[in-house]
């Protein structure tokens, strides 16, 4: 069994916990994830904004995207770590930073993204689900995932 979920900043002025295991786990290789993050990937947990609980306020940026599709990245005010993104503007799901979590190995990916912009000298194991761009959600996500979406998103 997991132990509590819990996460934050670098400064420890935001923390917060997550509920629930996220629905599921991307790990996005595109240019953009790069830049965002100075890095060659970013890993991010989806899960209902209802199920985390955080302490302290974050401030939020509005980052552009490929698709043109909205994508808000919520910081600390203080250090400027940002801790998830908002995709599309859906209020209710947050794509939680894996990294920030005090346990960042917790989660693996269930899923390596936009693979087309990987950079060369990561090598994925032979068992990853890769995609060079997205994927179908309704093939790749558990049932059980698939009804937490629904729930929030019908
Ligand atoms: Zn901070
Ligand atoms: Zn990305």
């Amino acid at each position: 069994m997991i132990s509590r979920l819990t996460g934050g900043c670098s400064c420890s002025a935001v923390r917060y916990e997550l509920l629930a295991a996220p629905m599921f786990v991307h790990c996005c290789h595109c240019t953009l994830c790069q830049r965002q993050t100075g890095s060659a990937f970013v890993i991010n947990g989806l899960i209902e904004t209802d199920r985390i609980v955080v302490t302290g306020t974050l401030t939020m940026t509005s980052m552009p995207t490929e698709s043109g599709r909205a994508h808000d990245i919520y910081r600390c005010p203080t250090c400027l770590v940002a801790v998830w993104s908002d995709y599309g503007r859906r209020p209710a799901l947050r794509f939680v930073r894996v990294s920030t979590l005090d346990a960042p190995h917790t989660f693996a990916p269930d899923v390596h993204i936009f693979t087309r912009s990987k950079v060369p000298w990561v090598q994925l194991p032979a068992s990853a689900k890769v995609f060079a761009e997205f994927y179908e959600l309704e093939k790749e996500w558990p049932a059980e995932s698939l009804a937490r979406r629904r729930a929030i998103l019908g």
